[in-house]
């Protein structure tokens, strides 16, 4: 490798970008990833040095796991004085889960970090894995003074750079399959690479890189419907060693005003269970206590999760939650931005 430019290494996780079609059930699976940069010269041509590492068995992210995440921190740890970037190939589907959590276990991180992949296998004629592949890796690569544009993690896809805590995948087939809707777009690709510097994390510049490796999957996402029944919530609220609920209430953070539903809630705080009210709207904010629907949920003791996407929110609690964090003060970190995944 050469200290002239930049170093970028390309870790692939999986996900339609390196699968082929199995000849027998014609079902999409994971393939060898050196095929991958068989099928695509042009990574040659671009102005850094690229190296690849890959997962030994590269996975559908629909079956991704806390243990691939740490994998995925342990990687970056390990290369982070050795590259000025990386760039993670990774299935659509959990892109926004893995790269909300990498953004909190990675802290006071310095350099690009960079999700991409496709919805079409790169081999595909019509494929959008090449613009995203290579796109990703100049962004990874953009240097100012011999210092990283990009200092977070970030999300690319379909000609946009989003800060990754604020995204969500919202459509399944069209090649704009993520969006940012609580926060404005980092980059955009078109005939010059657009950066909205104004909008760019700023790390502090004299701390360094802690990865934390500890997360606490005793989490649920719980989605309100009308009708919900008192049943099925105390049977959720009741899983064995359950630490903390995502909530996804209606509009501003409202719900059903009903003795037993308050109730059951503030018995749920008082075993110890956080519980972070979210929006079900995709954009938006929760703002508790702007109706009675939500001003109960407030003086229980309920997080305000504020405008954060579902992802990071549950990210953010199974980071947290494994910090041995003192009760009294984890609704107040909880509702602080740690990392821009919250106004
Ligand atoms: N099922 C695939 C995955 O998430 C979809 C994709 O790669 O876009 O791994």
């Amino acid at each position: 490798m050469t200290k002239n430019i930049p170093n970028i290494l390309l870790i692939y996780t999986g996900g339609t970008i390196g699968m082929i079609k199995d000849p027998e059930t014609g079902a999409l699976r994971a393939f060898d990833f050196d095929n991958l940069l068989i099928r695509i010269p042009e990574l040659k041509l671009l102005d850094c040095n690229i190296e690849t590492i890959s997962f030994e068995e590269p996975i559908d992210s629909s079956n991704m796991e806390p243990k691939y995440w740490v994998d995925i921190a342990e990687v970056i740890e390990k290369q982070y004085d050795t590259f000025d970037g990386f760039v993670i190939l990774h299935g659509s589907d959990t892109m926004s889960y893995t790269s909300s959590v990498l953004s909190f276990m990675l802290e006071h991180l310095a350099k690009p970090v960079i999700f991409t992949g496709s919805q079409l296998p790169i081999g595909d004629l019509r494929t959008d894995a090449k613009e995203n592949l290579i796109t990703s890796i100049q962004i990874a690569a953009l240097q100012y003074y011999n210092k990283p544009v990009i200092k977070e993690v970030c999300l690319y896809f379909e000609y946009k750079l989003y800060r990754a805590n604020r995204t969500t995948k919202i459509n399944a087939e069209h090649f704009e399959a993520f969006a940012s809707l609580n926060y404005p777009d980092l980059a955009e690709s078109g005939v010059h690479l657009k950066v909205n510097n104004d909008h760019l994390f700023k790390p502090n510049p004299r701390k360094s890189l802690i990865v934390h490796k500890a997360l606490d999957a005793n989490v649920a996402i719980v989605k309100l419907f009308p009708g919900i029944s008192e049943t099925l919530l105390q049977t959720i609220f009741s899983t064995p060693n359950l630490k903390g609920v995502v909530l996804e209430t209606y509009g501003a953070g409202n719900c059903t005003t009903k003795d037993w539903f308050v109730t059951l809630l503030k018995e749920t705080i008082n075993k110890g269970v956080h519980i972070v009210n979210v929006t079900q709207c995709s954009g938006g904010s929760v703002i508790m206590g702007q109706y009675e629907t939500s001003e109960k949920l407030k003086r229980i003791g309920v997080i305000s999760g504020k405008d954060i996407t579902t992802e990071a929110a549950i990210s953010k609690l199974m980071y947290l939650l494994a910090q041995n964090i003192a009760p009294n003060l984890f609704k107040i970190i909880y509702e602080t931005s740690l990392r821009g995944e919250m106004a």
